[in-house]
């Protein structure tokens, strides 16, 4: 059948019952476990949702989720418990930490609302229909080749302004047209990439189409600023400045239609090297902006030297924001701060109306996130922005 499946686990047979009966009514196919122990040993990988408690007697919630990780589980994941939130809390971020797919948890008691709130919005292919989905990310060999032959292509996803003010920029997000696999995403990929001394080049070629379909657009008469996101390697290229000017002149741009997105642990690793070329492509004119904020280590000390123009909130804390005011309060003190040290923010990852009135209130800048739209191939992007600035 085509039901997706969940298992919940919970000790007690009257919160196991009442998750089942939520999922039930959510359309999912439900098992329960109401010992730890047994789940571990009977797990079968079939599973498309699990919900986790995380205080049991004997096996408790996070030896499973240490299990779940040494399996490489994918399903997704949903903890609940009775303890304080701090416990929850420190739970999620261990789970996200370890790669597993958390989507959510919840605080005893809790309301059918919420659970079924929560399991209807899930997008789920059930594993019992999908096949071939998870492939393994393919070889070195078959990525250099693919650099050969020009098969890596660009996608580009829009941010859109909060306030009134209408600046269009999009980002630019690398994908690669596989022969057999079809279109891979940058997950599959990068990091091989990275691992075998291909980042620089990757990198390269992505700036390339950026740069050659920026002209296009502009070509149409459009203005549209390009964000790339760039590798911890790249930045250690002291050259880096020089090259980048050069391939602007080349494709006939501005510095400053480009966007250079760094993560705060790639700045980090060899911070005055860094600050280097960081400081002398902002000099030439480049905007600089740091990635998928607050999940790195930079303190405000060094967010200060760096010359950055943006900060992007990391998708985490944004999608956390309506169900974790942890998460809600970090947004907020991240755009105060960013206020206060002139840059503009940017939130990723936002997929809710509520989530994107919020962030309007809170003063964000821009915003990105499915809501407003995927990312999407470049002769697209034209069409997208003059359809979005008529609503
Ligand atoms: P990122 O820089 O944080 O890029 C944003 C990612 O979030 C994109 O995934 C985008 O599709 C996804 N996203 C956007 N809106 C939403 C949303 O509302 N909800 C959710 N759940 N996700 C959303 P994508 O394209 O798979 O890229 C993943 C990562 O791969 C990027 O994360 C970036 O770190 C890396 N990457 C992509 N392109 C390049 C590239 O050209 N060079 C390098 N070095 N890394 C790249
Ligand atoms: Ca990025
Ligand atoms: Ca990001």
């Amino acid at each position: 059948m085509s039901q997706p499946r969940l298992i919940v686990i919970d000790d007690e047979p009257g919160m196991a019952d009442f998750v089942r009966d939520v999922a039930v009514r959510a359309g999912f196919d439900v098992e329960q476990f109401h010992n730890a122990g047994l789940f571990m040993e009977q797990y079968s990988k079939r599973a498309d949702v699990i919900v986790l408690d995380l205080m049991m007697p004997g096996v408790d919630g996070i030896e499973v989720i240490r299990f779940l990780t040494g399996i490489d589980c994918d399903s997704l994941l949903i903890l609940i418990s009775g303890f304080d939130p701090g416990v929850l809390h420190s739970a999620q971020k261990l789970a996200t930490e370890q790669r597993l797919n958390f989507v959510g948890s919840l605080s005893k008691p809790f309301r059918y609302e919420e659970l079924h709130h929560l399991l209807s919005g899930l997008s789920i292919t059930p594993k019992s229909l999908a096949h071939q989905i998870y492939i393994d990310p393919p070889s070195v060999d078959e990525l250099r080749e693919a650099l050969v032959n020009d098969e890596l292509v660009v996608y580009y996803q829009p941010k859109v302004g909060l306030s009134k003010s209408f600046i269009m920029t999009v980002e630019a997000l690398v994908r690669w047209q596989h022969p057999t696999h079809g279109l891979l995403g940058p997950d599959l990929f990068i990091a091989t990439a990275e691992q075998h001394g291909l980042i620089d080049e990757l990198t390269w070629v992505v700036l390339k189409h950026a740069m050659a379909q920026h002209r296009f657009w502009r070509d149409q008469g459009l203005t549209i600023q390009v964000s790339v996101n760039m590798s911890a390697s790249t930045l250690k290229e002291l050259d880096l400045p020089e090259h980048m000017g050069n391939l602007v002149q080349e494709y006939g741009l501005e510095p400053s239609q480009m966007i250079l997105e760094v993560t705060e642990t790639a700045l980090m690793q060899e911070l005055t090297r860094s600050l280097d070329i960081l400081t002398r492509l902002r000099m030439k004119g480049f905007y600089l902006s740091i990635d998928d904020f607050g999940t790195g280590y930079s303190s405000l000390v060094q967010l200060h030297r760096a010359p950055f123009s943006e900060i992007k909130i990391d998708r985490s804390f944004v999608m956390e924001m309506e169900n974790d005011p942890e998460a809600a309060t970090i947004v907020e003190t991240i755009i105060l701060l960013g206020h206060r040290l002139n840059m503009k923010i940017v939130a990723e990852g936002v997929e809710t109306d509520k989530c994107r009135k919020k962030l309007a209130r809170l003063e964000c800048d821009q915003a990105q996130g499915y809501l407003f739209a995927r990312p999407m191939p470049g002769n697209e992007v034209v069409a997208w922005f003059s359809k979005h600035r008529k609503t």
